[in-house]
């Protein structure tokens, strides 16, 4: 048995707001991936394979995660993916993309970049060191409200269709996938594909929080050299792989039962990708012999990452949660999605 799913957790420090008011610290880390949550009614311990507290750098979140062999599992023709999931506010993207998404003008300390850039690097970094040609492309999407839209092709966001094929499974027709042969060029993909999310969230209201953002970066090596006996091209081992980066939507308006009012389309969207998603983990988590149909079709999210989740591929899951005592309940259902993704094990 392999564990397919890597939980993780990330807990952010108090932010300035938080402490000024006062808000008590309810999470503390206990040592070897066990976290402890205390607050007046609530006593409970979870653990995970790695548990990031307030003090824990960029750097160590990218080496402690596993992200770096996640990076070498990508080259070697894997399909991989990393998300991170929370409540509005928790360090998701602060987990992702460092504060650089948050301003425009300033660019980010190196020290504070997240697992995005640093997975780039040390792909462009192995791909030169293995002197392998190693043919990288990316592609991002964004789904609102159960539309699959393209964030890098230029013109207003349009939705494209998401079909299905024996060959290829789930796949997203004429969404744009762009090559990219150094940092700087994969960064700027990726800041212009933010920059299109973000400028919808100025008229859409805080948009980005409410859409779950897949940045794909596709692997494929080269063989260079063939070997003499490789008479045919088609002989010729070549690979694959994925590396996939999901920021999803916050979790803070997900409710077991859709009846409280919550009549937004955006709401019910959010609602039924993370609860489709939360219900395809219960499923794949338990054991093979008692699993019944994954229903990847419930929602365009679960089928965007069916490969990943299911058949052969890798996940890394970041859950992210504030400290304070004001966000205990969302913190709570945060820990409980994500202990169970513990169990989900598979077989790349
Ligand atoms: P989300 O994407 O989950 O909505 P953000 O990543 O935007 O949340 O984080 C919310 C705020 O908290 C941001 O101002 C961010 O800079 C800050 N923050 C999040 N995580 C950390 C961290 N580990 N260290 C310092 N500041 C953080
Ligand atoms: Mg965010």
């Amino acid at each position: 048995r392999c564990p397919r799913a890597h939980p993780t957790l990330r807990v952010r420090p108090l932010t300035c707001t938080e402490t000024r008011r006062g808000d008590q610290q309810v999470v503390h880390s206990l040592g070897d991936g066990a976290v402890h949550v205390s607050a007046a009614r609530h006593d409970a311990t979870f653990g995970f394979s790695a548990v990031f507290d307030a003090g824990a750098s960029q750097e160590a979140v990218f080496e402690g995660s596993g992200m770096r062999q996640l990076v070498e599992l990508a080259i070697d023709g894997f399909s991989c993916t990393v998300f991170a999931f929370g409540q509005t506010g928790s360090g998701k993207t602060y987990t992702l993309m460092g504060p650089l998404a948050q301003s425009d003008t300033q660019p980010a300390s190196p020290a504070l970049l997240g697992l995005m850039q640093r997975s780039f690097t040390c792909l462009l970094e192995q791909s030169r060191s293995r002197g392998s040609d190693l043919a990288l492309s990316a592609s991002y999407l964004e789904i609102y409200n159960e539309q699959v839209r393209d964030l890098l092709s230029p013109g207003p966001p349009c939705a494209l269709p998401l079909r299905w094929s024996k060959t290829r499974g789930f796949y997203v027709e004429n969404q744009l996938s762009v090559e990219f042969e150094s940092l700087e060029a994969i960064v700027s993909l990726l800041l212009q594909g933010s920059q299109r999310r973000r400028t919808s969230a100025h008229a859409l209201n805080r948009h980005s929080s409410r859409s779950h953002a897949l940045l794909t970066i596709h692997v494929r090596s080269r063989a260079h050299h063939p070997p003499m006996w490789a008479l045919q091209a088609s002989a010729c081992p070549s690979k694959q792989g994925t590396l996939c980066f999901v920021d999803l939507a916050g979790s803070e308006r997900v409710k077991e039962t859709g009846s409280s009012g919550e009549l937004s389309v955006e709401a019910n969207s959010i609602n039924r990708s993370l609860l489709a998603l939360g219900h395809c983990i219960s499923l794949l988590a338990k054991p093979r012999g008692k699993r019944t149909h994954i229903p990847y079709r419930d929602s365009k999210l679960t089928r965007l990452l069916a490969r990943s989740l299911g058949g052969s591929g890798i996940t890394l899951m970041v859950a992210c949660i504030s400290p304070s005592s004001r966000c205990l309940s969302e913190t709570l259902s945060t820990l409980h999605y994500a202990s169970r993704a513990r169990r989900v094990t598979t077989r790349p």
